[in-house]
């Protein structure tokens, strides 16, 4: 989809903001019964994460010594292929034909599914010699693991298994186990919607099981590409609770099908230019009516509009938008900030900006009506 058909949908996607004819998401009835104050929750869960995130590199390390030292193994992949072909070479060595596999969307990001598939490798297994899973969470402390399960079958299911492959993203970490509590609530209220503890654990290899081995997958793809960008590199700190999709009346009108990507919504939007690529991607940023609905919801307390509004400004400067567009923001910025323009008669201020956006746009777009008077003029007035 391109820019153009992408600014038409933002009409449907307006039309479902007003109408909320969609189903919305609404965690306040669940936050109400279990906190006092979930500004303060979500305050805390943002600088908890970015603690992790400002300081990545030193992090990642450390919960590599902190790995080693309890007898788990880690496994540094920077893409997918890269992933791939390690995690066969493990089975392989280990002689494994069935596995207990927990997808995810970060295990679809990474095709698990279809790889085990293609190697003929059963994603189920009743022996519980093997699981995989990919935590919500993992801790730079003690090296440990959480994640959140859907029976205590499936739980139990991973803590007996003899090998464990947890897989995991280079920024799904906190420091501090002592922090992890804070995460608990979240994924409930977020992810399950529930005021009840979820069922969750905590895992941490230990040095003493002799009998059990860990194994560390932890997959960059393309996510330090972020780490460059000052403001875009917050977009990390999601813990993919999946809450801003639920409210985000564009990604309600036009759900993953164009996004042709596993990852999907507001986030995607920030994200993908960046993982992927800015070519086939950049017109993400413009998939976005900057409602806030996103940041309102969003338990890490990120901001989505700003960081979209970042990536737009990035596109622009560099000149990664398409040269039509980026002649389009250059004619509306000389008109909006020529004071005597903005001063002219209403009418003529309507003509001129006809003037400037090209036919095509101007079929998708409302060209709005202007006040006969500026701020500017009524406040000459007053003086
Ligand atoms: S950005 Fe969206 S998916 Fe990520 S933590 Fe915030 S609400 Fe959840």
């Amino acid at each position: 989809m391109n820019t153009s058909e992408y600014k038409s949908f933002l009409h449907i996607c307006n039309r479902n903001l007003n109408n909320s004819d969609f189903e919305v998401f609404n965690p306040k009835s669940t936050i109400h019964s279990t906190f006092n104050d979930i500004d303060k929750l979500k305050n805390q869960a943002y600088r908890v994460r970015q603690k992790f995130i400002n300081n990545i590199v030193d992090n990642l390390l450390l919960f590599e010594k902190n790995l080693l030292s309890n007898k788990g193994k880690i496994n540094w992949c920077l893409s997918y292929e890269d992933f791939t072909e390690q995690l066969l070479d493990l089975l392989s060595n280990k002689k494994i034909k069935s596995v207990n596999a927990f997808f995810s969307n970060f295990t679809e990001e990474l095709g698990l599914k279809e790889t085990l598939k293609n190697e003929g490798i059963s994603s189920f297994s009743n022996e519980n010699k093997c699981s995989i899973l990919s935590p919500d969470l993992a801790v730079v402390d003690t090296a440990s693991m959480f994640s959140v399960f859907d029976s205590v079958f499936e739980m139990e299911l991973f803590l007996d298994s003899k090998i464990k492959i947890c897989i995991l993203p280079i920024n799904k970490f906190i420091c501090n186990i002592s922090d992890i509590d804070i995460f608990t609530h979240i994924f409930s209220i977020y992810k399950k919607n529930t005021s009840f503890p979820i069922l969750s654990n905590i895992f941490t290899p230990s040095a003493f099981d002799t009998n059990k081995e860990t194994y560390v997958f932890i997959v960059d793809n393309s996510r330090s590409n972020l780490l460059a960008f000052k403001e875009q590199r917050r977009i990390l700190s999601c813990i993919d609770c999946g809450a801003c999709k639920k409210v985000c009346p564009v990604y309600q009108s036009i759900k993953d099908e164009p996004y042709s990507n596993t990852i999907t919504g507001p986030v995607a939007n920030v994200m993908l230019p960046y993982l992927e690529n800015y070519e086939n991607y950049k017109h993400l940023s413009y998939n976005c009516l900057l409602c806030g609905n996103c940041s309102s919801v969003c338990p890490v307390n990120l901001s989505i509009p700003d960081l979209i509004l970042e990536n737009r400004k990035f596109f622009f400067e560099n000149k990664i938008l398409d040269f039509e567009d980026n002649l389009l923001i250059i004619s509306l910025k000389k008109f909006f900030l020529k004071r005597k323009k903005m001063n002219s008669k209403s009418w003529y201020k309507r003509y001129l900006l006809r003037r400037i956006i090209p036919k095509t746009t101007r079929k998708l777009v409302y060209i709005p009506t202007f006040s006969k008077r500026t701020f500017n003029q009524i406040q000459q007035d007053k003086i």
